[in-house]
């Protein structure tokens, strides 16, 4: 068993290994099975475990006492309720409960043991919940614990190896698409097995900006564009521009249509594919763009009017989305191809390509070659432009 002092640190190891095998349980582990092998491991390894040695759940969190127990608890120490708050005790941020005053939890002895005995919180009680059912829906919360507790650090690594020897041809055939750059059906087949709120999770996980600097988006933000449209989720452009002083209004798929005089000069950051942050608004499968395509009028106008009067730079962008496809096609097609020219930033595009996207499109793609030095030149491109604007 690993211990307790060295947790941490080799949980912090494992965090990708470990993010990956919960993301694996989520789409493969049949709900009732899983719950009767973590009560099963939880039996056999706290059997021969002495948590008293450990004691990391008491001294790496406050304890956190309930309103309703603060008489029995008093009683139980012989002191009045006034004196259990006033020695031990302040109230929870959100909330009616009480937790102590200090971390580690002022309740815990030398000797391991808890001075609240018997009468310790249910929450401490059951932790680290790894005999409770319903653990297919809780693996997030299993990822902090695993920091913590040595024994649940030990019962995912045997989980592990339990589910190492499955035959999975599914995971073979994620793997293949994944190389055939099939984003489409994983994606669809992501949100069929993890719902909308867990794949909105792992997007967040996999994705979140919280302490990351983007160079890229730094320069992009420094750009007075009139607005910007993404297929990201993530939340790096009203960041960068929030670091810039300029305030971002988010539109999401379901929600387009807004006057400019109601965006109060903020710049419109249309998510046309949805934000992490809502996981309801996340659209990636087909059937969710043909929703919006054919039954959102809003989605498909915005989206044309923003084409039609504005210049686009393309940044970043593949071409494979059908939603934008099917816009620049509408555009061409009412307007009898006579449309403004948009321009388009992308690596290695021979002249074939280009005088495709010229003639289908009317996009004009400027073309940089990544051999030497990877996609620095179109950072180069944008930093001339800002450098532009600032003489
Ligand atoms: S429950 Fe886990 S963290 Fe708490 S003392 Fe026991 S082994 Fe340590
Ligand atoms: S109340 Fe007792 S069991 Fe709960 S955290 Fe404090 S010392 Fe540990």
């Amino acid at each position: 068993m690993i211990h307790p002092d060295t947790i941490r640190a080799e949980a912090k190891k494992k965090e990708n290994e470990n993010f990956k095998f919960r993301t694996f349980l989520k789409c493969h582990a049949d709900e009732k099975e899983l719950d009767w092998q973590f009560l099963h491991l939880h039996k056999e390894l706290f059997a021969d475990y002495d948590c008293s040695k450990c004691r990391n759940c008491c001294k790496m969190y406050k304890g956190s006492i309930p309103v309703e127990d603060i008489d029995r608890d008093a009683q139980y120490l012989e002191i009045t309720p006034e004196q259990l708050i006033g020695i031990y005790l302040e109230k929870e941020e959100y909330g009616m409960n009480y937790q102590t005053k200090h971390k580690p939890c002022d309740f815990l002895q030398e000797n391991g043991n808890c001075k609240l005995g018997d009468c310790k919180p249910d929450s401490c009680k059951k932790y680290p919940y790894t005999d409770q059912p319903e653990r297919l829906s809780s693996l997030l919360s299993i990822l902090d614990t695993i920091e913590i507790c040595p024994v649940a650090f030990e019962i995912f690594e045997r989980l592990k190896e339990e589910y190492s020897n499955l035959p999975n041809r599914e995971l073979d055939e994620v793997e293949k698409l994944l190389c055939e750059d099939k984003y489409m059906i994983l994606a669809a087949y992501c949100l069929r097995k993890l719902g909308a709120y867990e794949f909105s999770d792992v997007l967040k996980q996999k994705l979140s900006c919280n302490g990351k600097k983007s160079y890229t988006h730094g320069l992009l933000a420094k750009i007075p564009f009139r607005a910007v449209i993404t297929t990201n989720f993530d939340l790096f452009i009203e960041q960068t521009n929030s670091a810039n002083g300029r305030m971002c209004k988010t539109l999401l798929p379901n929600d387009m249509n807004i006057a400019e005089e109601r965006l109060g000069g903020a710049l419109p950051v249309f998510k046309i594919h949805g934000s992490y942050e809502t996981p309801d608004s996340i659209v990636l499968t087909k059937a969710g763009i043909r929703e919006l395509l054919f039954n959102k009028p809003q989605y498909n106008e915005t989206l044309k009017r923003y084409f039609t009067e504005n210049t686009v730079l393309f940044y970043g962008y593949s071409f494979n989305d059908p939603d934008i496809d099917f816009i620049l096609q509408g555009i061409m097609a009412d307007k009898k191809g006579l449309t403004r020219k948009h321009y388009a930033l992308l690596p290695n595009v021979g002249e074939i390509e280009i005088a495709y996207l010229l003639q289908e499109y009317n996009i004009q793609v400027i073309s940089y070659d990544t051999e030497n030095d990877g996609h620095l030149a179109a950072r180069g491109f944008l930093e001339n432009i800002v450098q532009q604007l600032q003489q």
